[in-house]
């Protein structure tokens, strides 16, 4: 029988990766953060001081960068980054990342790679228009972005960051979606054949047990 594919894209802080996770232990399936990805080669060009207006720079940074991923630990070029990836800092630079064609190219390889030969949920922007487009399942999980900067605030209260106030993250999130959905490449944007989920008023049970409803159906 064929693999699974299942593809959950949206904005910054519509519960993507929550829900994904649980999802994934629930049916057994492989789980690809693939905004880590982006994170990953964020945390290295900021590492690196690589200048992301040269092409060649970008070019020689992506021969050089070596991405290992297992389960909740992410390693670029054998270093945990696990935390790193996830401060403010890198939130701030990460969609200037993602817009850059070379780079895109290099981590949508490497994303059907990992997929490749396994039942798999990926979330993510592009999953299901590029990276997957004909995947099995297509999930289009939306959220308001005051419901959204309010997550994000209580996901940094949890892990100690306390580096902006609950505006500042509300803006930083606006400015990154903007990003995401006019960029060239790839942008954020709801794919064919999507089921739309609004998680605003949505508990992660009701999401998950929504979209289990969909992946069951899948089997019949
Ligand atoms: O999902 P997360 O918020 O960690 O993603 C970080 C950033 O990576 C996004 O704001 C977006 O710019 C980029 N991204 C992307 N395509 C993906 C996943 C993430 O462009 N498939």
């Amino acid at each position: 029988m064929k693999n699974i594919i299942i593809a959950i894209d949206g904005p910054a802080g519509s519960g993507k990766s929550t829900i994904a996770k649980l999802i994934a232990k629930k049916h057994s399936l492989t789980y690809l953060d693939t905004g880590a990805m982006y994170r990953m080669v964020a945390f290295f060009s900021l590492e690196n001081n690589v200048d992301l207006n040269d092409e060649l720079s970008v070019k020689k940074m992506m021969e050089e960068i070596r991405l290992d991923i297992n389960n909740e630990q992410f390693m670029v070029n054998n270093k945990d980054v696990s935390k790193e990836i996830r401060t403010p800092e890198i939130t701030r630079i990460v969609s200037k990342i993602a817009s850059i064609k070379q780079i895109r190219e290099n981590l949508v390889q490497l994303q059907r790679e990992i997929a490749k030969g396994k039942n798999s949920i990926l979330d993510g922007r592009d999953i299901g228009t590029v990276v997957f487009p004909n995947a099995d399942l297509k999930i289009f999980l939306i959220a308001s972005p005051e419901e959204r900067a309010k997550r994000r605030m209580k996901d940094y209260e949890m892990k100690g960051i306390n580096e902006e106030s609950y505006e500042e993250v509300l803006s930083a999130l606006k400015h990154r979606d903007h990003i995401d959905m006019t960029r060239e490449e790839s942008p954020l944007k709801k794919a064919e054949n999507s089921i739309e989920i609004d998680s605003s008023n949505l508990s992660i049970v009701e999401i998950c047990d929504e979209i289990s409803k969909y992946i069951l159906k899948l089997g019949e």
